[in-house]
């Protein structure tokens, strides 16, 4: 981010405006509709902007720009067709602190002005940083679809109530929780059908009768295997309710950037080995956050009910009465093999897929071998990095033929998603001479070799 976004009050603040043409009458236009005073200097001014100014109580000097006109005003704008004057006016500013924006010259500015979607008071800015203007002038053009004019209005209505809903609820939990019921319920209805009225009384009956207690809840939310475009609907929607995020190594950050903005966020990762915090440890978190009136998200990579233990973590919610919901997701399996080209059944080769756990404890797996070597199936290890030579070598052991092919999948569904394609009998070297760390997720099975006939796809991989 190579701008922090802020919103600058300017009611009743002197703004010096340097240019009188059309770009400075476009600046004052917004600058006037924050309610600034402008003090405008130039050496000619269209009709327009003079009136803007007049009428709203500025100023207007013909003649050249003078480095004390910055005095005693809180934002400086150059909007001139002569770039010295621009640059000076930029040097002068900087040299005061004092915020200065140059139009249509980013290097010049210590501040810039974003496309605006205004719902007054619902301000929604959105800026490219200047790199990419029209990309930003597009993403407001799809705000201002999507957005009903009556926002403006349903945020007045907010405005008008906040004091009452402050004064009823004594946490901040709770008043946020009324508000999102209130904003997207039958109140907010109203408001869009224009019935400001009714929607104030209903507000006022749902304030009455509003109970100030709180009750936790517990989402389990499978965040799938990377890529954010493969979470649900309803991921995302919980994802931006909760108040607190429980996650762990898996999530990957562009997930994880698609939590809500102000919650908590714990991480309590587990990797081999470096267990940031124990299985019971995590459910006890649970079930305190939750019993302390708190919508608690626990986003777990994948699939939560897949080698996830999305079953233990709900165990003690339930005995409690907690109320939880549980929301799948795409797990690595399905997303690595899409990913990778790599179809897991087919009718003439795999009639059936199996998930099955690589982390082979005290180096002895407790898997059936006889069963995994049978032809006809697609295998799916998951965590079976560390135990790679073992499981090729006891699939060869157990009948499996040595050619069978084999792919491993790195950091799937990703930018950085890479995969190794080799057999039984050779894939242990081929990614012994690669730097792969993990997460890694391993496929067995002739449907592999499927993925060099779906060229369209190898090439993206
Ligand atoms: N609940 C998860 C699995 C958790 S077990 C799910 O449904 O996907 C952790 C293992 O999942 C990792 O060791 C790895 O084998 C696999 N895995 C998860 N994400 C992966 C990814 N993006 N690429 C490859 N393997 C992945």
């Amino acid at each position: 981010m190579d701008y922090f976004p802020f919103f600058m009050r300017l009611r009743g603040q002197r703004v010096l405006l340097v240019g009188g043409g059309d770009i400075a009458t476009r600046k004052a236009r917004l600058l006037l509709k924050a309610g600034a005073t402008l003090n405008v200097v130039t050496l000619a001014i269209d009709n327009e902007l003079e009136e803007l100014v007049q009428n709203s109580g500025g100023s207007v000097q013909l003649r050249e720009y003078q480095p004390c006109d910055l005095d005693n005003v809180v934002l400086a704008v150059a909007a001139t067709d002569t770039a010295s004057v621009n640059e000076q006016i930029s040097a002068d500013a900087r040299a005061r602190h004092l915020p200065v924006n140059v139009v249509d010259s980013p290097e010049l500015c210590t501040v810039i002005t974003p496309a605006i979607v205004d719902r007054s008071p619902l301000v929604i800015a959105i800026s490219s940083g200047g790199e990419a203007p029209v990309l930003a002038r597009m993403v407001r053009a799809k705000l201002e679809r999507l957005l009903p004019a009556s926002y403006g209005r349903l945020a007045g209505l907010a405005s008008r109530f906040r004091e009452a809903v402050k004064a009823k609820f004594t946490t901040g939990d709770q008043r946020r929780r009324f508000w999102e019921r209130i904003l997207e319920g039958p109140v907010a209805e109203r408001v869009y059908a224009g019935q400001d009225a009714q929607a104030d009384r209903l507000l006022e009956a749902e304030l009455e009768s509003a109970r100030d207690e709180v009750g936790g809840e517990v989402y389990l939310v499978g965040g799938g295997p990377g890529d954010p475009e493969l979470l649900t609907l309803k991921a995302l929607r919980l994802m931006q309710q909760a108040e607190v995020v429980l996650y762990d190594r898996l999530v990957s950050n562009e997930v994880l950037e698609l939590v809500r903005r102000d919650a908590d966020r714990i991480y309590v990762g587990k990797k081999r080995s470096d267990h940031s915090m124990e299985q019971p440890a995590i459910n006890q978190l649970l079930l305190d956050l939750a019993q302390q009136g708190k919508r608690v998200l626990r986003l777990k990579g994948g699939d939560p009910f897949i080698f996830g233990r999305g079953g233990e973590e709900i165990e003690l919610l339930a005995e409690n009465r907690i109320p939880f919901q549980v929301v799948p997701g795409i797990t690595a399996a399905s997303g690595c093999a899409a990913y990778a080209g790599i179809p897991l059944t087919h009718r003439d080769c795999a009639q059936s897929v199996r998930f099955i756990t690589g982390h082979l404890k005290n180096d002895n797996p407790n898997l059936s071998w006889p069963e995994l070597a049978l032809p006809g199936q697609t295998l799916v290890f998951y965590m079976g990095l560390l135990g790679l030579e073992q499981i090729a070598h006891e699939l060869v052991e157990h009948g499996r033929a040595p050619h069978t092919p084999v792919a491993l999948v790195e950091k799937g569904t990703t930018s950085a998603q890479t995969v190794v394609v080799g057999e039984l009998s050779n894939i242990n070297t081929k990614v012994k001479e690669r730097d792969i760390k993990g997460p890694t997720l391993i496929i067995v099975g002739e449907v592999v070799a499927l993925r060099s006939r779906l060229d369209w796809f190898s090439a993206k991989a």
